[in-house]
């Protein structure tokens, strides 16, 4: 049984995200999504929100082998809790890559049983990030297409400024 972990911030959780959960979920036995916190970044909804957003679309994407969680702590302690052989993150660009592979090598440092695997962005997912969905929200413009649709209301009500 193999076991990936999807780990992230996903604040929120985009097209882009669900575009490489899916394809992962047809390469793995069993995907873990793992919320995690990203110091460098100002939060927009606390990991519970995040969580709860996530799980949404995994049921209505009817996704059975994907479970959900937050963690507080290093990405490898949560891939070991959960029996993940390995780290997975999507990749959009060098941009990505560079912020990856260091990345990759601290995580190789704690733990190395625990490879990261990559995978490239699907060409109509890979301009979109949690960022410019946040963006577009506080100017009023539209996110359709762009978030998955069980989630857009809430997050177009959460980020759009009144
Ligand atoms: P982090 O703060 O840990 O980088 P993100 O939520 O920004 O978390 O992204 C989680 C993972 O998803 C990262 O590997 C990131 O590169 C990837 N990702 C983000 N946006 C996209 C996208 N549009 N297509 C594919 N992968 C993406």
């Amino acid at each position: 049984m193999k076991r990936a972990l999807y780990a992230g911030s996903f604040d929120p959780f985009t097209m882009g995200h669900l575009d490489i959960l899916r394809r992962a979920c047809a390469l793995f036995d069993g995907v873990t999504v793992g919320v995690l916190r990203n110091v460098e970044k100002r939060e927009r909804f606390t990991l519970g929100e995040r969580c709860a957003l996530i799980r949404k679309v995994v049921e209505a994407e009817k996704l059975y082998n994907v479970e959900v969680c937050a963690h507080e702590g290093l990405t490898v302690e949560l891939a070991r809790e959960r029996g993940c052989a390995c780290i997975l993150r999507g990749v959009r660009g060098a941009q990505d890559m560079t912020y990856e592979l260091p990345l990759e090598a601290m995580n190789l440092r704690l733990d190395a049983q625990i490879q990261t695997v990559y995978m490239a962005a699907s060409a109509p997912y890979a301009h979109i990030s949690s960022s410019a969905v946040a963006e577009l929200c506080a100017y009023g413009a539209s996110i359709e297409g762009l978030v998955p649709t069980p989630i857009q209301i809430n997050i177009a009500e959460r980020l759009t400024k009144r």
